[in-house]
């Protein structure tokens, strides 16, 4: 309980002496209870909130945010009948229980797959016997698992895959890009398990290349290619992959003289700390410069960064000073972030940021 130097209360929450964020507040302004009913509260809450989501054929999902859901340090994914806890602190294990139970009640379903953070696994003498990727309530997972996005089917593996196995954050994005897509020849970089691939396939790209330097990724992205042929344009669409370091691939296409309609960058985070950011400007740069010499006039490029210190501003000017110095300047589009189930309720929490243009 935190109290103010006239010993007013100001806040009550989690306290985790192994973390630099040494307190995640639960309530600020008012005291009250923090027991079960509190976490069923804050998990109905943010369970409303994603409703709307419920009117899409979109069955995976974050449900909890963290921060942005009154949940620090606590994310919750759903992919169909799994659900997956992500914890960023040891401060969340004695509520654990009680917050399953919640989750349970107000949603069943048929596992609960826990996944630790980097920080957590560091100090597994904490962890009273719970691992990374554990199967904490349900059946054993005994076969593939998919779910549904927007009414295209992946595969997922919540308990190896990155982060909780999908990037949900995306989902809007993909949507766009799948309306960008008819007819065109498309480039998707970084393209993991090609979420991004298969949103365009299915707008009726005549062309789709799936670029990652994980042979697992690009794998995982042709059996989702399979997973969704029973849609026409998705069967129709060549599929082709590069398993390779994408700016080494970039630069190998351009000299080949490879052109695309439509070209996708979203890699991973280049900064996490502010001491980073410059370094990070100038891959993103990179990136840019590569991507517009590999569009046909008139194309579209989709450039994206999840990297937290990075402003929206810096990465914007960065994308265009880049895409100008390669004889190619931006004609900005739109400029988006996260979906509705990854709500920003504080300035940190707008990791996302995405730039449509044309060039
Ligand atoms: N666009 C994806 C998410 C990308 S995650 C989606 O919509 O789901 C970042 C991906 O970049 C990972 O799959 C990782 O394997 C890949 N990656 C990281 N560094 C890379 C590099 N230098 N070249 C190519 N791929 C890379």
């Amino acid at each position: 309980v935190v109290f103010d130097s006239k010993r007013q209360f100001v806040a009550i929450g989690l306290y985790d002496p192994l973390s630099p964020i040494r307190m995640r507040a639960l309530r600020t302004g008012k005291p009250g209870p923090i027991d079960r009913a509190f976490f069923a509260d804050r998990i109905a809450q943010a369970l409303v909130r994603r409703t709307p989501l419920l009117k899409t054929r979109t069955d995976g999902y974050r449900m909890i945010h963290g921060e942005s859901d009154g949940m620090p340090g606590m994310v919750v994914d759903r992919y169909a009948e799994t659900v997956v806890i992500k914890l960023y602190t040891h401060a969340w294990l004695p509520h654990l229980r009680d917050c399953i139970e919640s989750l349970l009640d107000l949603h069943p379903t048929t596992r609960v797959v826990l996944r630790l953070s980097r920080g957590l696994k560091q100090h597994p003498e904490y962890l009273g016997g719970l691992t990374d990727g554990q199967i904490i309530y349900g059946k054993a997972i005994t076969q593939t698992l998919t779910f549904y996005e927007n009414g295209l089917k992946f595969e997922v593996d919540p308990v190896r895959g990155q982060k909780t196995g999908f990037f949900l954050d995306q989902r809007d994005n993909r949507a766009r890009v799948e309306l960008l897509s008819r007819g065109r020849r498309v480039l998707n970089a970084f393209s993991y398990n090609g979420g991004f691939s298969l949103a365009a396939a299915r707008g009726g790209a005549v062309e789709v290349t799936s670029l990652d330097q994980s042979g697992h990724a690009i794998e995982s992205s042709k059996r989702n290619f399979a997973l969704n042929a029973d849609i026409p344009t998705i069967a129709a669409a060549r599929h082709l992959t590069i398993e390779g370091d994408a700016f080494r691939a970039m630069a190998e296409l351009a000299k080949q003289g490879a052109q695309y309609d439509l070209v996708i960058i979203d890699p991973p985070a280049f900064a996490v700390r502010r001491s980073q950011i410059p370094e990070a400007l100038s891959a993103y740069g990179r990136l840019a410069h590569l991507g517009v010499t590999l569009l046909a006039p008139g194309g579209n490029i989709v450039l994206a960064s999840c990297s937290n210190p990075v402003s929206p501003e810096e990465f914007r000017q960065t994308m265009c000073d880049a895409a100008a110095r390669a004889g190619r300047p931006l004609r900005e589009i739109e400029k988006t972030g996260h979906a509705l189930d990854h709500p920003l309720d504080f300035a940190e929490s707008r990791y996302l940021k995405c730039l449509f243009a044309k060039a």
